[in-house]
């Protein structure tokens, strides 16, 4: 049988991300995915926004990756040629409530070391955004875009450059533990099944993880993922000028969303969401009544925006920890010796910002290998 040293399965970006990582200082790594390329599930059905680190508890892992991440991905893109733009990004305070709630917002990320952020007036907001209306905000310089696709790209070549294999169209449907390593069972697009051993091998599986975590023999009820669909609503192309930055609101619930927001892509185009939905299954589809809940929730501080300049864009599933009306739950980044299981590292409950904190991540699962 064919042994191999590391195998990582799922080649969205967190997968991409450790995969180079790891190919630096090890030999014979794998990067198993069941698409036809890199990207086809979460990693590209996103905002694409680098966030700064602001919404999350201190010292959690989606703090601390954030931050890091967002320091590593801007050095990376700007030394490989992957197109971002530090756009900045306002969350907007509507009213006298809103505009208390941002303090605390402030010190949170303040406390999460993200330490440009600025508190402004009205007419401070005016003098950046014209089009927007807002009594106070927070103005944070260091958000911004990132082709997600360009990124990715970037990623599985340099993991290749440096001996690494990806092996696309392939789906794992076994893993059994054995004294030094795990006997891994994939099955290609034919049907044709095929078995390896490795040493160390790495879950990251996205909207699977549990699932593959429990094929493994490992189920536990913390790691239980439950799906939370956001649907993007297209602004139609006239308008997309008239913000310069990111607009988000001022989250309402802990836990869920960060508000129906505006956000730009490198395209140049505006688009509104995501929302929070849980749903059962993955269905991509967006409903176009979608058009007139996501006009009532930005009207207030995006007025420029006609309910005629809206259409139904796409959508992206997340694969959260907590279920609807559950507090914050931290991304499960675990070697599981403790459980039983040396050698097996799950990557569980990677929604935002795992984007961002890719770069970071992998340099968590780095030093949990070595
Ligand atoms: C609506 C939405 C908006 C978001 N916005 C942002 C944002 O603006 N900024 C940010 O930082 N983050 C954002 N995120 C989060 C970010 O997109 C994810 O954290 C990130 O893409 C997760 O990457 P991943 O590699 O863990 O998972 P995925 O991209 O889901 O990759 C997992 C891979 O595993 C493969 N796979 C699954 N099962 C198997 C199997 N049995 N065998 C082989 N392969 C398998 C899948 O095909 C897939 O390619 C957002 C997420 C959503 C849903």
């Amino acid at each position: 049988m064919e042994k191999i040293e590391i195998t990582v399965v799922g080649a969205g970006v967190v997968g991409l991300a450790v995969a180079l990582e790891l190919s630096k200082d090890h030999k014979d790594i794998y990067i198993i995915e069941a698409e036809d390329s890199f990207g086809r599930s979460t990693s590209s059905r996103n905002s694409e926004v680098i966030h700064a680190g602001i919404y999350y508890p201190k010292d959690s892992l989606k703090a601390r990756t954030c931050t890091e991440g967002r320091r590593l991905l801007y050095d990376f893109c700007a030394e490989n040629q992957v197109a971002y733009r530090k756009t900045g990004k306002l969350i907007v305070a509507v009213n006298d409530a809103e505009a208390k709630d941002l303090a605390g917002l402030l010190r949170n990320g303040r406390d999460n070391g993200v330490d440009d952020l600025k508190l402004l007036s009205r007419e401070q907001i005016k003098e950046l955004e014209p089009n927007i209306q807002a009594k106070a905000a927070i103005f944070s310089p260091s958000t911004g875009i990132v082709d997600s696709h360009g990124l990715m790209k970037t990623l599985a070549v340099q993991f290749a450059a440096n001996n690494g294999s990806l092996v696309y169209n392939t789906r794992l449907t076994g893993i059994d533990k054995v004294s030094d390593g795990y006997y891994v069972t994939v099955e290609d697009k034919s049907g044709e099944v095929f078995k390896f051993f490795t040493r160390i091998f790495i879950n990251s599986t996205g909207l699977n993880a549990d699932k593959i975590s429990a094929l493994a023999g490992l189920s536990k009820d913390e790691y239980k993922l439950k799906y939370c669909k956001g649907d993007y609503i297209r602004v139609h192309s006239s308008k997309a000028k008239l913000i310069n930055r990111l607009i988000y609101p001022v989250p309402k619930r802990a836990g869920a969303g960060l508000g129906i927001h505006a956000t730009l892509d490198l395209a140049g185009g505006l688009r509104l969401g995501p929302d929070d939905e849980y749903v059962q299954n993955i269905n991509y589809d967006v409903d176009p009544a979608k058009a007139g809940i996501f006009y009532e929730s930005i009207r207030d501080f995006l007025p420029f925006i006609d309910l005629t300049d809206l259409s139904p864009d796409m959508a992206g599933i997340r694969p959260k920890l907590q279920g609807p009306g559950e507090g914050f739950r931290d991304f499960i980044i675990k070697e599981e010796s403790q459980n039983g299981f040396p050698g097996f590292i799950n990557l569980i409950g990677i929604e935002s910002p795992g984007l961002t904190g890719a770069l970071s991540i992998a340099g968590i699962v780095g030093k949990l290998i070595k």
